[in-house]
This record gives C-alpha cells, sequence and structure tokens, in this order.
C-alpha cells in the first residue's frame, strides 16, 4: 500500500495532490527548485528536498535527482501532476525500475500516445474515427503537399511531438503550402525536436469536447463524461467547463464508448483524457489522448462528485475503480477560468513581479486551486498561472453569474493578469448563449478588446 508519495512538480497541482493525500492520511515529500524555497507546496508537504537551480531542465525536469530522493526517503509513489515529467515514458519506466508506483500509466501507454501520428495509427486501428487527413512515415514535402491536395483546402498542419498548441499551422490556400510547411517544421524542431508532420482536414467552427475516462489495472473503465474547452487562444484553453452545453445524452455517451475504446486500446491505467473535435451535426473525431490529469480537472470533479487524485492513487495502489459506470452521474454545472500574469492589452505577453496584494473570492461553490500567497513571486521560469477559478451551479446559467461575480472580488496588485479579459469573454453574448466553437476569440476578437 502506498503510504508516502513525492509529488514531483510544483504550484498549484503540486498543492492540490498534496491536499487529497493528506485528506487521505499519507505522508507527503515535495521537490523544489532554489526560487521555490518558501513555496506553498514546499510548506504543504511533510518533507522537502531541494533539486536545483530555477531553470525546470535543472531542477523539476531532473529525473534521476528525484528518482534518488524518493528511494532515499522511502517513498512508496511518485506523482508527476501536469507537465514537467508527467508524460515522459522513461520516467515512468524508472520509477517501476525501481519500485516506485508512478502514479500514472505505464510506460508504453505514455509512449503509444506520445507521437500524434503514431495515436491516430493506434485509434485508426481500433475503429475510433479520426480527423481525416495523413498521418504516415511519409515526409517528402512533395507528397504531403499532394496528399493536403488530396483532402482538400484548409488543412491543418501538426507538429507529431507537438503540445501546447505549438507546431501547428493552418493552411487555406495552395499557394501557401509549402511556407507553412516550411514553418510548421521549424517551430516544431525548436520545441520539440523533431519535424515529423502529419496533416488534417481543418475543421471549421468544431467544438473542443475531451472524455474523461479512468481505467484500473483489472481490465475495467469508466469515463467520467465530459468537458468542453473550445474557449481557446492560440490554441491554448482559457475556459473551459462540465458538461458540454447542449449535449445531447447518446453523444455523451457514444463519445465516452469511443473514449474507452481508445484507453483499451492501449491497455490504459489510471485518468487519461481523450480529446475529440465535434462538428455541428454531432460527427466527432479523435485528436489526441493526454496520460495525465489535466489542468482542468477539477470541472469534471464538481459536477461528479469524485476526487480525481484520490482515484489515481487508489488505482495506483491496484485496488478496482471506486465506481461503476451506472453508479456515476453528473450534478449542476461547473467552469473554470484560468488566471494568468500576462498583459492582454500587450499581446497578453507573460508577466513577473511581486503579488504584493491578493484576495481570491471564496463562497459556496467557489474554489481556487493555487500555488502561491501574497508576498510570492511570479517569475520567468514557469508557466505563468497564479490560479484556477472554478465554480459550481445548479445549472450553467448560475454557475456563469457566480463566475463573473468571483472574479469581480478577485483582486491581485503586483501584476497585470487577464482578469478583465475573462470577464469580457464571460459576459459576451456568445458566452452567455453557449455559442462555443474553437474559432470563438477570433470570432469575437473585436468584442473582447
Ligand atoms: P496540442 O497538443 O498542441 O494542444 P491538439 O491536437 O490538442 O494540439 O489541438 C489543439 C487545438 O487545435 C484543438 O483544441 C483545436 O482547437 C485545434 N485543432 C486541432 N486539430 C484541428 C483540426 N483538424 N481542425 C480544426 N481545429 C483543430
Amino acid at each position: 500500500m502506498i503510504n508516502k508519495i513525492l509529488i514531483a512538480n510544483r504550484g498549484e497541482i503540486a498543492c492540490r495532490v498534496i491536499r487529497t493525500a493528506k485528506r487521505l492520511g499519507l505522508s507527503t515529500v515535495a521537490v523544489y527548485s532554489q526560487v521555490d524555497a518558501n513555496a506553498q507546496h514546499v510548506q504543504m508537504a511533510d518533507e522537502a528536498v531541494l533539486l536545483g537551480p530555477a531553470q525546470a531542465t535543472l531542477s523539476y525536469l531532473k529525473a534521476d535527482v528525484i528518482l534518488d530522493i524518493a528511494r532515499n526517503l522511502n517513498v512508496d509513489a511518485i506523482h508527476p501532476g501536469y507537465g514537467f515529467l508527467s508524460e515522459n515514458a522513461d520516467f515512468s519506466q524508472a520509477c517501476k525500475d525501481n519500485d516506485i508506483v508512478f502514479i500514472g500509466p505505464g510506460p508504453d501507454a505514455i509512449r503509444a500516445m506520445g507521437s500524434k501520428s503514431a495515436a491516430k495509427t493506434i485509434m485508426e486501428k481500433a475503429n475510433v474515427p479520426l480527423v481525416p487527413g495523413y498521418h504516415g512515415d511519409n515526409q517528402d514535402p512533395d507528397f504531403l503537399h499532394e496528399q493536403a491536395k488530396k483532402m482538400g483546402y484548409p488543412v491543418l498542419l501538426k507538429a507529431a511531438a507537438g503540445g501546447g498548441g505549438k507546431g501547428m499551422r493552418q493552411v487555406w490556400e495552395d499557394a501557401d503550402f509549402y511556407a507553412a510547411l516550411e514553418a510548421a517544421k521549424r517551430e516544431a524542431q525548436a520545441g520539440f525536436g523533431d519535424q515529423h508532420m502529419l496533416i488534417e482536414k481543418y475543421l471549421t467552427q468544431p467544438r473542443h469536447v475531451e472524455i474523461q475516462v479512468f481505467c484500473d489495472n483489472q481490465g475495467n473503465g469508466v469515463y467520467l463524461f465530459e468537458r468542453d474547452c473550445s474557449v481557446q487562444r492560440r490554441h491554448q484553453k482559457i475556459i473551459e467547463e462540465a458538461p458540454a452545453p447542449n449535449m445531447p445524452t447518446d453523444i455523451r455517451h457514444k463519445m465516452g464508448e469511443a473514449a474507452l475504446k481508445a484507453a483499451k486500446a492501449i491497455g490504459y491505467s489510471g485518468a487519461g483524457t481523450v480529446e475529440f473535435l465535434l462538428d455541428s451535426d454531432g460527427r466527432f473525431y479523435f485528436m489526441e489522448m493526454n496520460t495525465r490529469l489535466q489542468v482542468e480537472h477539477p470541472v469534471t470533479e464538481m459536477v461528479t462528485g469524485e476526487d480525481l487524485v484520490e482515484w489515481q492513487i487508489h488505482v495506483a495502489n491496484d485496488m478496482p475503480l471506486p465506481k461503476s459506470q451506472d453508479e456515476l452521474s453528473l450534478n449542476g454545472h461547473a467552469l473554470e477560468a484560468r488566471i494568468y500574469a500576462e498583459d492582454p492589452d500587450n499581446d497578453f505577453l507573460p508577466q513577473t513581479g511581486l503579488l504584493s496584494y491578493l484576495q481570491p473570492p471564496q463562497g459556496d461553490g467557489i474554489r481556487v486551486d493555487t500555488g502561491v500567497e501574497q508576498g510570492d513571486e511570479v517569475s520567468i521560469y514557469y508557466d505563468p498561472m497564479i490560479a484556477k477559478l472554478i465554480v459550481h451551479g445548479k445549472d450553467r446559467q448560475q454557475a456563469l453569474a457566480k463566475l463573473v461575480s468571483a472574479l469581480h472580488s478577485y483582486h491581485i496588485v503586483g501584476v497585470n493578469t487577464n482578469i478583465e479579459y475573462l470577464l469580457r469573454v464571460a459576459q459576451s453574448e456568445a458566452f452567455v448563449l453557449a455559442n462555443l466553437t474553437t474559432d470563438f476569440v477570433e470570432r469575437h476578437s473585436e468584442a473582447l478588446e
């Protein structure tokens, strides 16, 4: 049984994992970089060990150092959070080799989903519907050009190794193909050290709907319904919600079943998210599977009443899933807004500085997941997310009203934030009417300025 967990992460997700571990009576070990010596996650954990300098490559990405610490402190399991080592198959393997439980899927499942093109090949075999396109090995530019012409413009060039919206280029006209391919490859090389590209038909105005799945080591799997993450800027999510508004029950269940088929095709264990694009005719297409807990998992927790980190630990203990599909149900509506230190008036440039005053909202159905407190510094070294604001209401209208009032009473002094921008999004007519598609921000750019 797992008694002691090391959290190989920082910020809000490290704090969030520690909170559940404590509630379950487990002891916790934090790791930290020099700039994080006084961080919340360090204060919350029972023990804390310095990893190294601020740069992630010298601290939070140091797999061997983290494993040494885990061994020395007799840690039973490592929770990787999201980002950093969470989708690193070698790290999952190294944990196994050291008899430490990796709280996440095994190396093979991570590897299988690590490449968007390899993942699509597996899903095709498992009969999971795909966005039409080319995801093979032939990378000859003229061949790829022929493929694009065959599927018809617009197309989307995507880095197989991509993530975080990087290494993608839309191509609307044949004349732009080669320049876009070059640009996408350059970005992919710089970001992921891998130029491999796939091409997809670019769907205009789809919704991004993703399914939360959970599998245990006994072969059982369930889906904890869906999240709508259509509201994005440069393919990065801004506001997420559960359930997806206006989702027909039959499509919800079909998508859930397809997601489970995807998870079972790779012998999945633990928490995973299968991302789909959903068009206005109710057709949906597999995009990718994320083999970790997602940033936006709290909206699922709010509407199901389940603690997904508790489920992860449960499954990591080799126990069967805590609930069957029939025992899971949806209750009300939840929204999450990502509060960032960034300047919406200056191309959303990340901001750094001292959080000289910090007053998060409080109240019934309001949850703030954060890793900072007043007096902390937002540094240049990590993701500039300050907090996630999650609200729950009996329906979407009530949840949205709560989100707006909570955003109004979120006070942050010291760095510029996107709070005003989030308010404009949340109060825009299209958002209120749940008119959600992935081009939401582009479509309403004037109203959001
Ligand atoms: P990443 O791993 O970089 O986040 P994804 O493959 O998950 O990349 O895609 C990110 C976003 O890009 C999606 O949420 C969606 O908005 C958009 N997108 C991806 N593929 C397509 C497509 N074929 N057509 C239209 N939009 C797409």
